[in-house]
């Protein structure tokens, strides 16, 4: 068996030493039948929290009431789940309560999708009862069972087949997406957190384009807060290869394919309870890129942006806009690299130095004056240190 699984067998040794059973389970499992780079390694085990415990030393409980507890073993460390059954669904949510059982089975049986239910022991003997793996290799995004069941059990499922769409290019079996037509308006009742989580994943994902038309075409999107009415962006930003963006590049593209007001845009990350430090990123980008599909960059922009919110929406912009001068980013590192000073931090005086030299009281003059500075030293008229700058405010005449 290959790493990082190879690793992780004596987790399972151990835990089957003590009398229980341990599998691989997920989307490890499913990424490694398909060859892709493996996350974190999901374990499913017939030991309750308590017996994990017991087995090792070093754990740290992650939600005992689910039965998730994390093994640190060896630096590495290892979700390990016990087995359990879901049941009375409340709301079109996860289940109000989950029992542990001692099967894998009935445990791969409450999972969402049957590439998701493939479990895998450590000698790498695969356990599929829902055919699992013929379906990785057919491509095939299938619920495990009647899916207008398991979509109304727990209504982000829809969601999370669809960004798994996104992240491995597979399509959805017929019946599935039926179920999402059929169930969409139950993402209603879904908290914003996760709904929000699943997009950020679904936006990473190597196949936006088709995860993306297929939130439209699903309508799924009609129950997103926020994203109602914006189709068309979405559209547009479906058309677009962005893999190479960050996730909030990303966001930014879509807020400037949006060509609504900053407040609107704030309002719609807020809405998806977006951090305030992610807004003002996903805000500040906008703005520059809706700057920069007017004007071309100059010293000023570079400046007043920061050099690497520049050299972000220029990577943006290029991406967006396929009519881009081949020269902007040349033209953009030229700029960079003759900025004298970066921001107000780096002029060589302070407020305190204007007040010594002009023996005048402090007040609004002091932070004028310093702009001014900062504009020359900025524009090369003014060398950036202490007596050159001196010598120019003290020429200088203060009304
Ligand atoms: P990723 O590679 O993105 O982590 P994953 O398949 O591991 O994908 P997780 O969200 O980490 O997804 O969940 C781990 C496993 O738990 C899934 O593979 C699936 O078996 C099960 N699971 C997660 N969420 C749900 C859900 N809402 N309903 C049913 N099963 C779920
Ligand atoms: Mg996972």
């Amino acid at each position: 068996m290959k790493e990082p699984f190879k690793s992780a067998i004596p987790v399972l040794e151990l835990i089957e030493k003590a009398g229980f059973k341990a599998y691989f389970v997920g989307g490890s499992v499913r990424d490694y039948l398909l060859g892709l780079p493996i996350n974190d390694i999901d374990i499913a085990s017939s030991a309750t929290p308590s017996e994990i415990k017991e087995i090792f030393p070093k754990t740290i409980d992650l939600g005992i009431e689910h039965g998730t507890v994390m093994v640190l073993y060896k630096n590495q460390s290892y979700e390990i789940t016990t087995f359990r059954s879901e049941s009375d669904y409340v709301d079109y949510r996860r289940p109000a309560q989950v029992t542990f059982i001692r099967s894998i089975e009935e445990d791969l049986a409450r999972r969402d999708f049957t590439m998701n239910a493939v479990a895998m022991n450590r000698f790498g003997e695969i356990f599929d009862p829902f055919k699992g793996k013929k379906d990785i290799d057919a491509k095939t995004i299938r619920t495990v069972g009647n899916s207008s069941e398991r979509f109304s059990e727990d209504a982000l499922r829809m969601l999370r087949g669809i960004r798994f769409v996104s992240k491995l290019g597979f399509l959805l079996d017929k019946d599935t997406y039926q179920g999402i037509k059929h169930n969409k308006h139950l993402l209603e009742h879904i908290a914003v957190e996760r709904i929000a989580s699943e997009l950020d994943k679904l936006l990473h994902g190597d196949y936006t384009s088709s995860g993306i038309q297929l939130l439209v075409e699903t309508e799924l999107y009609h129950y997103i807060t926020g994203l109602q009415d914006k189709k068309t962006a979405l559209l547009e930003l479906s058309a677009l290869p962005i893999q190479s963006l960050l996730i909030d590049e990303k966001w930014a593209l879509f807020s400037h394919l949006l060509q609504k007001g900053e407040k609107e845009i704030k309002r719609f990350f807020i809405g998806l309870r977006f951090s305030n430090k992610r807004v003002q990123n996903i805000v500040n980008m906008t703005r520059w890129l809706k700057e920069r599909s007017i004007n071309s960059w100059s010293i000023e922009s570079v400046y007043a942006s920061g050099k690497e919110t520049a050299l972000q929406v220029e990577k943006i912009y290029q991406l967006y806009d396929n009519q881009v001068d081949p020269l902007a980013l040349d033209k953009l590192q030229a700029i960079i690299e003759v900025l004298p000073i970066h921001s107000l931090s780096d002029v060589k005086v302070s407020g305190s130095d204007l007040i010594q030299w002009k023996h005048k009281k402090a007040g609004p003059w002091v932070k004028a004056v310093l702009k001014e500075i900062e504009m020359e030293i900025l524009h090369g008229r003014l060398e950036n240190n202490n007596e050159d700058i001196k010598e120019w405010v003290t020429r200088c005449s203060l009304n």
